[in-house]
């Protein structure tokens, strides 16, 4: 579906799009250019003043060298191979800034162009980036980031202020942007964010997932709201209708207000349930947990009645930084997060990198198709430095709290031996040292969301501790339609029988090798949806905080024996129209 502008006041313009978050918002729009920190005044100077311009260059260079220096210094204390590899990168960065090609070319082109020191350096930057990327050698080609990099802290440093508008917002602001990627995401201050509306992503985008775990209401795809949007001016955001509204009449204000005091009371009365037992009226437990993108919403989470942790997404540790982090840094996060959880289990996914989610400091290479490439475990099993101080943390971690280890894009029973292997080697290093570790080792999982993992989820079950079911990748791989793409979002289906077979297989093949299995892609936050999973033997669900109420909700009025018989019915029929209102039919 193309968005359009659907109507035109005087004033209040409307919008449609996608909705991908939980709720409607009311707030001030703020607009934000992801491309921005690239984005530099360019200034015309008099020939007076070209020395005094490069010597600003020389100035602002040694003080981004002093903080590097300073890194340096921490890359040192790091644990052996993380501290090796971030030390390679940072020294890399260091010879960048020091009197190397990068400076000379910008103090020439200032003296040549007549520009400031800042417009200098993004040019000087964008040649070199662009000869680069060019070269044959795939490693020269992929160090174009950390090329940007370093462009963006000799900016910083010459304008002494640092790019991250998204981290110093105004109270209710809207973030009105061409795209947000995880990194844009992992730095925004939820207190003062009152929702999204970008251009780019889909609904199962990562944009959109991070959307839902802070519980804010997003709409993407809207073609043209950014050529109209201004900053400061009124926006609505209806993320249960998929529309935008700038500069809202008093009266459309006024029903939004409405319904967000309705939606508020519904929230409230949700809540009430949130220290009862999820079980089906005929007497069926269900374990309800949550998916988190960051530590800071174990609180939430834990006030909506997660059970555990079913899903934490790693990713955030090594996104919005040059540098990776140390062994004791992810330490200290997932040790604390285990703490927090306080005896519930706490499910690890280890790093899950490639197509949108690209850290910097990883120095990964885009490969022609990036979601068929090296990511997630494939890419850790590549760069086993990276995964040992990951795995080496998650251990240690493990003996706060019961942790489950659990392994992302598997599509090999090698893959998975390849990992024990591992943590046998790591746990036999980390005893040795004296090192506190849980007994019994946490459990090692996989998640099922490549179709041919799905389809060998018999051999695959043999070699796990249990199953977690990505719908999200699982139907964007089984129907070839890319999750972040808006232009065939709208062939985005889990419900398509394809996807529902993949599901129910990988639950059977869980079930007869006696491992617990879960869903954990976004499905299993729609309660719409909830019977039928129910309905497939399926007992955990791991979802976004904000929607364990609503779930729960739908458990509790639930009789499973009673729609097995539909469930049967839904699983043999193949024409997707049909499906669709047999799965409506069933959530009643
Ligand atoms: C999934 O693919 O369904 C999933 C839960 O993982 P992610 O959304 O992080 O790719
Ligand atoms: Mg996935």
């Amino acid at each position: 579906m193309k968005n359009k502008r659907k109507s035109i006041s005087a004033a209040e313009q409307v919008f449609a799009g996608m909705a991908v978050g939980t709720g409607v918002a009311i707030g001030v729009v703020h607009r934000h250019d992801s491309r921005a920190s690239f984005h530099v005044r360019e200034i015309r100077i008099p020939a007076t003043k070209i020395r005094s311009e490069q010597h600003r260059v020389l100035e602002a260079a040694a003080r981004a060298s002093e903080r590097i220096e300073t890194l340096q210094a921490e890359a040192k204390r790091m644990a052996g191979a993380a501290g090796e590899e971030v030390g390679y990168i940072l020294d890399a960065y260091h010879q960048m800034l020091s009197g190397s090609r990068l400076i000379r070319g910008v103090q020439k082109r200032i003296a040549t162009d007549q520009v400031n020191a800042e417009a200098a350096v993004m040019k000087e930057i964008g040649l070199m980036a662009e000869a680069f990327a060019t070269m044959d050698d795939s490693y020269l080609a992929a160090r174009v980031d950390d090329i940007r990099e370093v462009g963006r802290r000799l900016v910083e440093s010459l304008t002494g202020k640092k790019n991250r508008a998204l981290s110093a917002l105004p109270r209710h602001a809207v973030i009105v942007a061409d795209e947000l990627s995880p990194a844009d995401t992992a730095a925004l201050d939820p207190g003062n964010v009152a929702g999204l509306v970008t251009l780019v992503g889909g609904v199962e985008s990562h944009t959109a997932i991070v959307a839902r775990s802070l519980g804010l209401p997003a709409v993407v795809a809207q073609d043209d709201i950014l050529t109209q949007a201004r900053n400061g001016q009124a926006i609505v955001v209806d993320g249960i209708k998929g529309i935008v509204i700038l500069q809202p009449s008093s009266k459309t204000l006024a029903t939004y207000r409405r319904r967000k005091a309705q939606l508020l009371r519904e929230q409230k009365s949700l809540l009430k349930l949130t220290s009862i037992p999820a079980v089906t009226k005929d007497g069926v437990a269900i374990k309800l947990q949550a998916n988190i993108e960051l530590p800071s919403e174990i609180e939430s989470v834990l006030a909506a009645g997660a059970e555990g942790v079913g899903l934490f997404r790693s990713e955030f540790m090594f996104m919005n930084r040059p540098d990776l982090p140390s062994e004791e840094e992810q330490f200290d996060v997932l040790s604390k997060v285990v703490r927090q959880m306080d005896g519930k289990p706490v499910t690890i996914r280890t790093l899950d990198v490639g197509a949108d989610k690209l850290g910097a400091a990883l120095g990964m290479k885009a490969g022609p198709n990036p979601a068929l490439g090296l990511r997630a475990i494939r890419f850790s099993l590549r760069r086993k430095k990276i995964f040992l101080v990951q795995l080496s943390a998650i251990l240690r971690a493990s003996a706060y709290g019961p942790v489950r280890i659990l392994l992302p894009m598997v599509s090999t029973v090698d893959e998975i031996r390849e990992v024990r292997k591992i943590l046998a080697l790591l746990t036999a290093r980390l005893k040795r040292r004296g090192v506190k570790l849980s007994d019994p080792l946490p459990p090692l999982g996989v998640m099922i969301e490549i179709p041919g993992a799905a389809l060998a989820a018999d051999a695959l079950a043999a070699e796990s501790d249990f199953f977690a079911i990505g719908t999200n990748d699982l139907t964007q791989y089984t129907l070839a339609i890319d999750r972040t793409d808006e232009q065939v979002a709208y062939l985005y289906n889990p419900l398509h029988p394809a996807v529902l077979r993949l599901i129910q297989f990988s639950a059977e093949a869980a079930a007869a090798a006696h491992i617990p299995v879960s869903v954990c892609g976004e499905i299993a936050g729609d309660d719409r949806l909830t019977p039928l999973l129910l309905g497939f033997g399926i007992t955990e669900l791991s979802m976004a905080g904000a929607n364990l109420p609503r779930v729960k909700k739908r458990i509790l009025s639930m009789n499973l024996s009673a729609i097995s018989g539909r469930v049967r019915r839904i699983t043999s029929e193949s024409d997707p129209h049909r499906l669709k209102d047999l799965i409506a039919e069933l959530s009643k």
